[in-house]
This record gives structure tokens, sequence and C-alpha cells, in this order.
């Protein structure tokens, strides 16, 4: 079968070529934007079963994540409902920091180490100066364009699309890059889970393997607990009210070094600060910025200059020949069809809204009116009502999701 055989189109602009993989929303097609014969990369999102659906909440936010413009944030640059499930259409990226770190032929020096994770961190960075927590930070979310630069890509989506369920394999990784508090329920989190998050790939860049892989909640903080010693009520003052608080036996913590034996001084310095266990104590991505390891020599490596596998894929790129080969309806008949059983999909996805997003906010809210200097999260600043837990969606809303994205991405008509 060629190439041109296995495409196909998703709405009538962009021509769909291989699978990318599957995450943890829906698949990820390359796909070919005809109106500029750039390579996008479109991930679908099943929506809900029957009643549930895009409400219009998940529409502002989907505005929201559209303007986070930096250069170490993957682009959204379009978004449309099709055949049931809502594409979100993001810049192409040929690689991730994951196949980087795992790929043996790659020799990453002091200095490409700390590019990348500079990059991670300036993406992160921006995303709290905007109030937005990622919240699923892990090194396959870290994408790589043909340039060397390092974008974060996820963000928002577990906000939008309902916290990421572990019980799919490919999400297993993700309790990896947790951070204490969410391992004890904590239900008022701040950014300090993203730095949390980000301390575990500064590790797994530095070891070249992942650095505390659990393989339950309860082995995960064990893991935590076995590199930094069990941490004390005077260390974390509030750690004993969190809802899934348990007494662990106490062990003390190893020299820090004799973990990252080949780490610098800086290094390990700036390890400590983010890997402190008080959310409230711990470092600041911005202040971790500012850490002298980013000054100190080795200076970061040029992005251009930083070694990456091959491109993921060779398939050919757009031949205006190709196509597009217009199989779905076109776009006015679509609009026409769009009602609610245009949006089946995912009967998971009730269960992956995430329960706790209200609690969360109205927590977030108490505390971010104490400490205006932290920002606190996304939930509470820019999103200020709560989803519906089980969102619903009927034609006239369909019709209305449908005009407000083309509105919003500007589609033709
Ligand atoms: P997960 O939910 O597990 O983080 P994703 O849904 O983000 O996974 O991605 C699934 C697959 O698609 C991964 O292999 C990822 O590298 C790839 N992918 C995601 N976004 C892009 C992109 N913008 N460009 C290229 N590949 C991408």
């Amino acid at each position: 079968m060629t190439e041109t055989d296995q495409s196909d189109t998703v709405s009538d602009r962009y021509l769909k070529r291989e699978v990318l993989g599957e995450g943890t929303y829906g698949v990820v097609y390359k796909a070919i934007d005809t109106k500029t014969g750039q390579t996008v990369a479109i991930k679908k999102i099943r929506l809900g079963k029957q009643k549930e659906g895009v409400n219009f909440t998940a529409l502002r936010e989907i505005k929201l994540l559209k303007e986070l413009k930096d250069p170490n944030i993957i682009e959204l640059t379009d978004a449309f409902p099709h055949e049931g499930n809502l594409h979100l259409v993001f810049e192409f990226m040929e690689t991730d920091l994951e196949a980087v770190i795992r790929d043996r032929n790659i020799f990453l020096s002091p200095a490409d180490i700390k590019s990348y994770f500079q990059m991670t961190l300036k993406g992160l960075a921006f995303c709290h100066r905007k109030w937005v927590l990622h919240r699923d930070m892990k090194p396959n979310n870290l994408l790589i364009g043909p340039n060397g630069q390092l974008k974060l890509a996820d963000f928002g989506l577990a906000r939008l699309f309902g916290s990421p369920d572990r019980r799919f394999t490919h999400q297993v990784f993700a309790r990896w890059y947790r951070a204490p508090e969410l391992l004890f329920g904590a239900k008022q989190y701040a950014s300090g889970v993203d730095v949390w998050a980000a301390a575990c790939i500064f590790a797994e860049l530095l070891l070249r393997r992942p650095f505390l892989p659990g393989t339950s909640d309860i082995d995960q903080l064990g893991k935590i607990f076995a590199a930094f010693g069990t941490p004390t009520p005077s260390q974390w003052p509030d750690m004993v009210y969190l809802p899934d608080y348990v007494e662990y036996q106490y062990v003390p913590a190893p020299p820090l070094r004799s973990l990252f034996p080949m780490a610098s001084g800086d290094a390990l310095d700036l390890l400590s600060k983010m890997f402190t266990y008080d959310p409230k104590a711990r470092i600041s991505v911005q202040r971790a910025l500012e850490h002298w390891y980013f000054s100190s020599a080795p200076l970061p490596t040029d992005p251009v200059k930083l070694p990456r596998p091959a491109p993921k894929s060779r398939a050919p790129d757009f031949d205006p020949q190709d196509g597009p080969t217009v199989l779905s309806p076109t776009r006015k008949s679509r609009r026409i069809m769009a009602g609610p059983e245009r949006f089946e999909g995912n009967s998971n996805q009730e269960e992956k809204i995430d329960e706790h997003a209200g609690e969360v906010r109205q927590a977030v809210g108490d505390i971010a009116g104490k400490n205006e200097q932290v920002p606190m999260s996304v939930d509470f600043s820019i999103f200020g009502t709560k989803p519906q837990s089980t969102p619903t969606i009927n034609s006239a809303d369909s019709c209305h999701l449908k005009r407000e994205l083309d509105r919003e991405f500007q589609h033709d008509e």
C-alpha cells in the first residue's frame, strides 16, 4: 500500500498521514495542512458518549491554550470537531526528550543536558506566568523540533479533558514524575507539582534512566523517601494533614552526590532545591532558571547543535499532486449533521473528567488570595467556572461549538 493510499482527509483541509502514536486522549496523526503545505500533528480527542461531549468551558479553555505562544511551548494552530471527535492541530515536531534520553547512540554532555533542561524550564516558566499548570510533565511531553528547540506539549489537556487515567499502561509512567503532595492526595496544589516533575526530568537527563520508577503510588513514595529520606513534620509541616497521608518508617537521606555521581555541584544544588518536600519551600521555576547552574560553565549548548535521534518518520511530506481527496462531507453539510450523535466516542471519558477540578480551583482560590506572588493554577486564575462533570451537547450546542471554533481559528466559510 502506498503512502497516498493510506491518506485520508480530516476536515477538508488536512491530509492525513501515518499514526504517530496513541496518547492519553486519543490517537495522534501526522498530517499535511493543504492550506499552508506545512506538516502538522493532529490530536484526535475522543469525546464523551451520548450526553457527554465538548462543553463551553472546554471551548473557552481551547481558546486560552491557543493564546499560549512561546518558543518553548507547542503551538495549537487549529481546532475543530469532526466525526464525533475533537481535533486539535499542533505544529509537527520530529522527536521528544524521551527518545533522546533512551537513545544509547547519543552522548549528552553536561552543556547539552543544561540546554535541554533550560528550555524545559523556560517553557514551564512562561506557562506559570500565565497561571497555567502543566500537571503532566514527563520526557515524552517535551517535543523537539528540527532546529533542536524543545517545546512543552499537552499543556492544559489534563485540566481540559480530565486527569490522565493511570489505568492505561502508557500513563503508568506519569506516576514517576508525581510530587509527594499529589501522592498523599493533596487537593490543593500549585506550580510546585510541575517543579517536582521537572526535577525528575533533570535527574533522568543526568542518569539516562528514570530516576524514581515506582510501581504503585505507595512504592513511588517509598522510592522518593529512599532517595531523600523520610520527610519529618519539621521539614514539611502540612504533610500530616494531607488526605492520604500514611506514616512511613523513617529512613535517613543518603548523600545526594551518591545518587548522581557524575553531576556537578551546581546541578546538585539546583536538584536539591527542586526536590524540596514542602511545596511552599520548593524553588519556583523562575528562580530555578536564575540559579547559577545555568550561568556557570559549561554554558548551555546552542539548540541547533544539540544531539538528537533521527526523525521518527521519513515519510515524504506535502506533494501538491497528492490531493487532498475530500472523503468527508463538505464543511457546510458537516455542520448541519453535527448533532449529539456526531460527538459520540469514548465511554471512558466520564471517568476521565477530573472530579477534583472544582475543589482544586476552590482551594487554590483561597490560597491565592493570601499569596498573590505564586501562580497557583490554571484552574483558579483563568478558568473561573466549574466544568460540568458530565458535559452535554445538543445539536444547537454543537453548531455553536463549530461556529465558535471556526471564528476562533478563522476557518474559511
Ligand atoms: P501522551 O498522552 O502519552 O503524552 P500524546 O498524545 O502527547 O501522548 O502523543 C502520542 C504520540 O504522538 C507520541 O508518540 C508523541 O511523540 C506524538 N506526538 C504528539 N504530539 C506531536 C507533535 N506535535 N508532533 C509530532 N509528534 C507528536
